[in-house]
């Protein structure tokens, strides 16, 4: 039941793209005047880490085009019209030729989620919600009283205030561990302002997809100018300061992530997915467990029969892992920057004709359509998720913006970007010195150590471990859980335990494999230590759910999610009206 009679009262921890979307859903919902409070760290609303300076500087973009963000008040094809010319001018954009099937500046596109949360706290006041923004606050502690019922919300200034229901969307983490205490080692490169400057050596990216091309746009305009014709990066220059400069990838297997190309539906759906019901009924066939190949078949497989079915015919009797060995193959046999500059010109021809590379954009789908029930997997079927299936999918759905692959390229040719292919136990020891020792087996099989004055670790937002939660009396309380999944075969989790394997658990006959972050159900409720489902508190933020959903898609994600949350709100609430 909600505290008093009064209105529900709701806390939203952050006040990012997640939060963004949890409260237009709310406000949406049908549910009866409820309160809202919104706790932002930060001093403006709707930006989050990505698109305000805390990630991004002028030169970052979007991986996703206009046309590709899910709905808001404005679009953003008719938003344009309404910037400031000056503003314009420094993103190079005509509103009147304004093309929403191109990615868009990070930062702009901050303003844009900005003024969008704007304008749905002004619906929000017409319906008569009563919301109440807190900015600059940090919330440090969480801590749930289910025997009022009550969740109490404590802020930075030690206020602590009480709320019938908490939705928890405090977004990325950029832990630091060696940045600041070692010269030229940076944890992230977030945010980007710090890589702002002159570096006349050789600088070591850990990582090769979207975290370490913010890095590259960043670093490369600070020391050497990109020549553009046509609208088309074609050449690097570098500075006459700066002669030595170089930047060198290290990646799995010195694999390049894939290029944007047209999406046939801009919002990674298909009318051909399982559906809810059709998941449920295969569990229930199947001692509760989903099926990885089931999942593979009926939503990559099938959907590819009426789309390619010329590939189709070639991979039809493939098994997943004989599909992903032939996919990576490919890539691996093919010179890293050839591939690249291949799929480019595959990209251009897909968006020029507005065809999708359907088994890219079915792979895609796959990612987002598995994310949600990938907790009902079998420990069996999360590894061959992690191992064999994620590898493929991260490259593909890493969607490079057509601008970022032309200066990868033009660096590439300028003889100033190159990718030194890793090995899975690969390390980076910070070096008393500064900077860091990569050491890893080369393609060849022998150890390498290789030490930069200045390394940047470009791996992407990481999960972060159950005991590093923030909330600690969540933690202390047993408010939460860790993520888990449990094995259909005893042996399968035996000889893990066997080898070593911690993450193993035992409780009665069954046999679980703890997963990073912590456990949720359907409607992003966390569940206690007592296995119960907690109805007060909601947790969306990717980081600390990574374990259950293993595909961070972003905006397309925070939609989807903040939609379940809000609707279970409505279902509870509205009897009671
Ligand atoms: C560099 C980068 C680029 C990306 N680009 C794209 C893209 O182009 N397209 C796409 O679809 N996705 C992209 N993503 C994915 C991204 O996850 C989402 O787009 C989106 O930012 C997620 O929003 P969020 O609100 O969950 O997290 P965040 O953007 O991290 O926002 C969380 C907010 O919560 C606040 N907060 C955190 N802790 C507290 C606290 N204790 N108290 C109060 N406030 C708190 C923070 O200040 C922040 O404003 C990108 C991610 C990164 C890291």
């Amino acid at each position: 039941m909600k505290q008093d009679n009064s209105r529900l009262k709701i806390a939203i921890i952050g006040g990012g793209p997640a939060a963004m979307f949890v409260y237009k859903n709310l406000i949406e919902s049908g549910l009866d005047n409820p309160e809202i409070h919104i706790f932002e760290s930060q001093k403006q609303l709707g930006v989050g880490m990505p698109y305000g300076l805390s990630g991004a500087n002028s030169e970052h973009v979007t991986n996703v085009s206009a046309n590709e963000i899910p709905d808001l008040v404005q679009p953003m094809s008719e938003w344009i019209h309404t910037v400031a010319k000056e503003t314009l001018t420094q993103y190079d954009i005509d509103p009147e030729r304004f093309n929403e099937y191109r990615v868009l500046p990070r930062l702009l596109f901050g303003e844009y989620l900005f003024e969008q949360f704007e304008a749905l706290l002004k619906i929000g006041d017409q319906k008569g919600i009563k919301t109440k923004l807190h900015l600059d606050t940090t919330i440090i502690d969480i801590i749930d009283k289910p025997s009022i019922p009550e969740v109490l919300i404590e802020t930075s200034i030690k206020k602590t205030i009480r709320f019938d229901r908490a939705i928890i969307c405090m977004g990325h983490t950029w832990p630091l561990k060696n940045e600041g205490k070692i010269n030229g080692y940076y944890d992230s490169p977030y945010p980007p302002a710090k890589l702002a400057r002159s570096f006349n050596h050789p600088v070591a990216l850990k990582g090769a997809s979207l975290t370490a091309i913010d890095a590259i746009r960043t670093i490369a305009r600070n020391n050497g100018r990109f020549v553009i014709e046509d609208n088309k990066v074609t050449k690097f220059v570098v500075d006459e300061h700066a002669p030595d400069f170089k930047l060198m990838l290290h990646s799995i297997d010195g694999l390049l992530p894939a290029i944007r190309f047209h999406l046939e539906d801009s919002h990674l759906s298909s009318d051909s997915l399982l559906t809810d019901e059709e998941i449920t009924a295969h569990r229930n066939e199947n001692d509760g467990f989903l099926s990885l190949d089931f999942i593979f078949e009926k939503d990559f497989k099938e959907p590819l029969a009426e789309r390619d079915s010329a590939l189709y015919d070639r991979i039809k009797d493939m098994s997943m892992e004989e599909f992903v060995d032939l996919v990576m193959n490919i890539r691996e046999s093919i010179d890293p920057f050839e591939l690249f500059k291949a799929e480019y010109v595959e990209a251009a021809r897909s968006i020029r004709k507005q065809e999708s590379v359907h088994w890219k954009e079915l792979l895609s789908i796959l990612s987002f359509a598995m994310n949600y029930p990938a907790k009902y997997f079998s420990a069996e079927d999360m590894g061959r998720l992690t191992k064999t299936l994620k590898p493929l999918i991260s490259i593909v759905i890493a969607f490079v913006p057509q601008s970022s692959s032309e200066e990868l390229i033009a660096l590439h040719d300028a003889g100033k970007l190159s990718i030194i292919a890793v090995d899975r136990e690969s390390t980076v020891e910070p070096a008393d010195e500064g900077g860091a020792t990569y050491t890893y087996k080369d393609v060849n099989g022998v150890e390498r150590k290789d030490h930069y004055q200045t390394f940047i670790d470009c791996v992407g937002q990481q999960p972060v471990p159950f005991k590093k939660f923030p909330f600690r009396s969540m933690l202390k309380d047993g408010v939460i859980s860790e993520a888990t999944v449990r094995f259909r075969s005893s042996e399968a989790a035996e000889k893990m335990l066997e080898d070593g394997n911690k993450n193993v658990k035992k409780s009665g006959d069954e046999y679980s494999l703890v997963l990073p972050g912590v456990k949720i159900n359907d409607n992003f409720q966390v569940i206690g230590k007592n296995g119960e489902v907690n109805e007060r508190i909601y947790l969306m933020s990717v980081p600390y759910i990574g374990g259950y959903n293993p595909d961070y898609s972003g905006l397309d994600f925070c939609e989807e999610a903040s939609g379940r949350i809000a609707e279970n709100l409505f279902k509870e609430f509205k009897a009671a009206f």
